[in-house]
């Protein structure tokens, strides 16, 4: 039988532009690819990539009370909305240009328009053309969900907060989770009067006790008004505000209200159901270890497939897809031990069990240590940080590193490897500390603060 294609992918964000790229550059595939926003996805247009440089712009308000304290004349001027929007706006455009580029030098077609699955084997785009292919990937992705109540419409989420026509003054964020705290951080040091709610009895939920309590407590002393067990139940348009009533009694008058509460993957209307492609409790298509769905010629990777929601998952889930069906080698993906960072200020790093997890597993021993980082601490400031190592009696293998600082993403990138290598407590003690520098405590903790 022939097809029109060898790879059909849906979706050109983290995950479908790497598969469609190695696909088609590396393994000679006849591949197209349809997307029918903007090429990247979430991760470059309205994910990690603003995001980050919105910490990046956020950053600076702290910095300069620091800078004064090691003896600068500086002083803390406006922060120019426009300016920054202006900047971000084009820096997006350039690596949405960098994306589609990818696709063309290595021959992929692309589809400006929205796909669906007809048959196992074709592919029906927004302007009615249909297209047949051999294989098929469903790489959608998801999207922010707001919770329906009375006003919920008047909510932005964070599709729509790096489009903002000024900064607000003040600003209400619903959610505890990264993406939530992430946002808090960044509006707070903007300079936006920042409240956060979050229903929980503490943000962060899933990561490390210890560590989510540092957090906690180090965003409250920076400014934001964060009210935990507490709730949106109705919120109002009043002039050019928005009225919200809270669960704890409270009613206040915000600019904008931000939900991040929750996120679900782009599965429906993909005409999957049609053919038999199961789906999971929170709509996410069902794939197995090789992200092959029950029918054999559909893959999907990513969000849409809700494992482990992070945009360098995605692109391994797409290499190993086409190491699976373009190169013969099957090749499941590892979803195991995968460090990840938390943008909040302060920034969290983190690999592997929690504390919390980790005891419910086995004899553990913690090392833990808390203290005010040398910049900080010379420049009068309160803030601490967290070094955690959790480690296994049995084998004394570290199963988990946390920590609470800033770079704190850039050290668990390095942290990781060795615990994803199985290293041991003796392994980190073996190592010559670097000096002076905050991550030395990482092998310079001699006794457990605690076993469990
Ligand atoms: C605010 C925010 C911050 C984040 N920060 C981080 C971070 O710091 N680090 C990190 O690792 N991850 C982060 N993530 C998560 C990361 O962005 C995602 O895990 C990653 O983008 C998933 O890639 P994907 O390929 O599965 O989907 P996506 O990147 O979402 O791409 C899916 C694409 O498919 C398109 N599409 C959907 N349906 C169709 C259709 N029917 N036809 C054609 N096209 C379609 C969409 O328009 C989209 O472009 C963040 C996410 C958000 C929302």
């Amino acid at each position: 039988m022939s097809f029109d294609y060898d790879l059909f992918v849906i979706g050109g964000g983290s995950g479908g532009v790497r598969a469609a790229r190695v696909a088609a550059g590396e393994n000679g595939a006849k591949v197209a690819l349809a997307e029918e926003d903007r090429y990247g996805g979430t991760c470059v247009i309205r994910g990690c990539v603003p995001k980050k440089l919105m910490v990046f712009a956020s950053e600076f308000s702290g910095m300069v009370g620091d800078a004064q304290a090691f003896g600068w004349d500086i002083q803390r001027g406006a922060f120019d909305w426009s300016t920054f929007h202006g900047k971000l706006v084009a820096e997006l455009d350039r690596l949405e240009g960098i994306y589609r580029n990818i696709l063309k030098n290595n021959g992929v077609e692309s589809f400006d328009q929205r796909a669906r699955v007809v048959d196992p084997h074709t592919v029906e785009l927004a302007d009615g053309a249909r297209k047949t292919a051999k294989h098929i990937l469903v790489a959608t992705g998801g999207r922010p969900v707001v919770p329906e109540f009375s006003g919920s419409e008047l909510a932005i989420t964070s599709n729509e907060v790096f489009h903002l026509e000024k900064l607000p003054e003040s600003m209400l964020i619903v959610g505890g989770g990264y993406i939530a705290c992430e946002f808090a951080g960044i509006m707070n040091g903007l300079g936006v009067k920042t409240t956060q709610f979050y229903r929980g009895a503490q943000i962060l939920r899933g990561f490390d006790d210890e560590a989510r309590g540092l957090i906690s407590e180090e965003m409250c002393q920076n400014g934001i008004d964060l009210h935990l067990g507490t709730n949106v139940l109705e919120m109002k348009q009043q002039g050019d505000k928005i009225w919200v009533k809270a669960t704890n009694g409270s009613e206040r008058l915000f600019d904008v209200v931000m939900y991040a509460t929750g996120r679900a993957p782009n599965a429906d209307d993909l005409g999957l159901e049609a053919l038999g492609v199961a789906r999971g409790r929170k709509g996410e298509i069902i794939v197995d270890e090789y992200s092959q769905t029950g029918v054999p010629s559909i893959y999907a990777i990513g969000d849409v497939t809700d494992r482990v929601n992070l945009t360098p998952v995605a692109i391994r889930e797409g290499m190993a897809f086409v190491e699976t069906v373009f190169k013969g080698n099957p090749t499941p993906v590892d979803h195991e031990l995968i460090p990840t960072a938390i943008f909040t200020q302060p920034e969290m790093g983190t690999v592997g069990l929690s504390e919390e997890e980790a005891a419910a597993q086995e004899p553990i021993e913690v090392y833990a240590t808390s203290f005010k980082p040398m910049q900080k601490s010379f420049a009068g400031g309160t803030q601490r940080v967290l070094m955690k190592l959790i480690v296994s009696q049995a084998s004394r293998k570290v199963l988990g590193c946390h920590i609470v600082a800033p770079g704190a993403g850039e050290m668990i990138q390095l942290a990781g490897i060795a615990v994803k290598m199985g290293a041991t407590k003796e392994d980190f003690d073996r190592t010559v500390a670097v000096h002076p520098v905050m991550a030395e405590e990482l092998v310079t903790m001699r006794q457990p603060v605690r076993t469990a």
